[in-house]
């Protein structure tokens, strides 16, 4: 089974949050199950060592498809040096804004996987393209309204509040048919919305948790999409996103102090320790220390922590940060690391390094999203011993279960949970862990049990590959 990835991201080569990661392990997970998966992705400026180390399979009017091996991934890549050959985030440029060209720049991405679905590349075509976020959207357009081909298309949906939504004056520019910018095309609202493209034009819609799943067909988390969905019901699905566990491993991670397993925990602290040192800390060994790795954006949450601290120091506890984002937010940890020294350290950026080091060392992940499609970041503190605090939303409340009562004596709990959206109930749930904290035999059972929690793809990558069987046989 051939299976062609579109997306505007992976990892380790482009990243800038969930989707790199996802996009970058689940090729990996299927492989084993007999899909041969290549991923399409932008030629941008820093992949631009790859294009040089490939090789051209097709050859389109103003683009090349390259393909090239790297860190155990087929790549194909668009090379098209005007729209993607530029430095740092792919989205926006030094001014912090989005590249002006966005829409022409994703219609290629959509284009290229329509032409290697229709022509091959040296040769190789594949059963379904499987079209992710609104970036790769366009390519079920472009697939569907040409001339009839027999690629089946899953579109994922990572996060429904990035819809690449543009006026309707990009439209002639697009070269699509103009039938197109209807209400039962790509038109939303009188915009010509990338993501609804890759929705309508989808044999099967994924997204990445089932709750998330369902709260989609609701207004508030539908963001517009939630009647479109309810159509598609029956062909929508959420299906858990997984951990790599080779990029992600404490025993062997090359970003850690100290590697460590279950049975070497004890040389968890040191860990713990190079992150007080790096952020000048000055907590005390019995209190715990929370972090939170992440995107600075109201989705985050990252308001309600701010509004939570007061009461988490006031307990002794320490916070480190580890991200960036907007500006207000930014600013709203710099000048709580600046008033509160010693318990709260900031650092804004972008570091995958420092990222796995915080997991590694940390007590406690704090995640208060207000929605979360699947989240990584709690599944990567199970798997480092960082115990997560989520906020009872999408993809959080499928996979952390609340130290509650109940819980806590079926031996089933892996974290702690609190009414998403509520700085109050946020403020509760850290009083919760710094208590449980203070309980070494029951905070050492969560580690563990949180360390031996099966966050791997193997579960999922298999219903990938049943939902793409069930689409090719469809036509048998
Ligand atoms: P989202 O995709 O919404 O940003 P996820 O939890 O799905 O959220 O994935 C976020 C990914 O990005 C994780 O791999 C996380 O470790 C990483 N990440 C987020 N912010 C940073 C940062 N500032 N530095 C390093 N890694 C980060």
């Amino acid at each position: 089974m051939k299976i062609l990835f579109a997306a505007s991201e992976c990892a380790p080569f482009i990243k800038t949050g969930g989707l790199a990661d996802v996009v970058s392990a689940l090729p990996k997970a299927l492989a084993p199950l007999g899909a041969d998966v290549r991923t399409l992705l932008p030629a941008y400026g820093a992949l631009g060592a790859l294009v040089a180390s490939g090789t051209e399979v097709l050859r389109l009017e103003d683009m090349r498809i390259i393909a090239a091996e790297a860190q155990g991934q087929k790549l194909m890549l668009v090379d098209h040096p005007r729209l993607f050959d530029r430095p740092g985030n792919p989205y926006v440029g030094p001014n912090g804004r989005d590249w002006p060209d966005n829409h022409l720049r994703y219609a290629a991405l959509g284009q290229a996987a329509a032409a290697i679905c229709r022509v091959g590349a040296d040769g190789w075509v594949p059963d379904i393209l499987h079209a992710h976020d609104w970036q790769a959207g366009l390519g079920p357009a472009y697939l569907r309204l040409g001339p009839a081909c027999p690629v089946k298309v899953v579109t994922s949906i990572h996060n429904i509040a990035f819809q690449g939504n543009f006026p309707a004056e990009i439209m002639p520019a697009l070269r699509l048919p103009e039938r197109a910018f209807s209400i039962d095309g790509l038109e939303y609202h009188g915009q010509v919305s990338y993501l609804k493209a890759g929705l309508v034009y989808a044999d099967k819609i994924t997204t990445v948790s089932p709750t998330y799943a369902r709260e989609l067909l609701t207004p508030e988390f539908g963001m517009g999409f939630e009647g479109l969905l309810a159509a598609r019901r029956p062909d929508l699905s959420g299906i858990l996103n997984g951990v790599d566990l080779t990029a992600w491993d404490p025993e062997t991670d090359p970003a850690l102090a100290a590697n460590f397993s279950l049975r070497s925990i004890r040389r968890r602290k040191q860990n713990r320790q190079a992150i007080i040192d790096r952020f000048g800390l000055t907590i005390a060994p019995d209190a715990p220390l929370f972090c939170f790795v992440s995107r600075l954006t109201w989705q985050k949450g990252v308001d309600l922590l701010l509004d939570a601290l007061p009461r988490l120091i006031g307990h002794g506890a320490g916070l480190v940060v580890l991200g960036s984002g907007d500006a207000e937010l930014e600013a709203g940890f710099v000048g709580a690391a600046y008033r509160m020294s010693g318990h709260v350290g900031v650092e804004i950026g972008y570091d995958e390094d420092l990222s796995h080091l915080i997991q590694g060392g940390a007590d406690c992940i704090v995640i208060p999203s207000r929605f979360e499609p699947c989240g990584l970041t709690q599944l990567y503190g199970l798997r480092y011993g960082s115990v997560p605090l989520v906020a009872r939303t999408g993809g959080l409340s499928d996979t952390i279960i609340d130290a509650n009562d109940a819980a806590l004596s079926a031996r089933v709990a892996t974290g702690f949970q609190f009414s998403a959206n509520r700085a109050e109930a946020l403020g509760d749930a850290i009083e919760r862990v710094i208590e449980c904290f203070g309980n070494r035999a029951l905070w050492n059972t969560l580690i563990r049990r949180g360390m031996n929690h099966p966050v791997g793809w193997e579960h999922s990558a298999q219903t990938y590959l049943n939902l793409y069987r069930g689409l090719i046989e469809s036509d048998a």
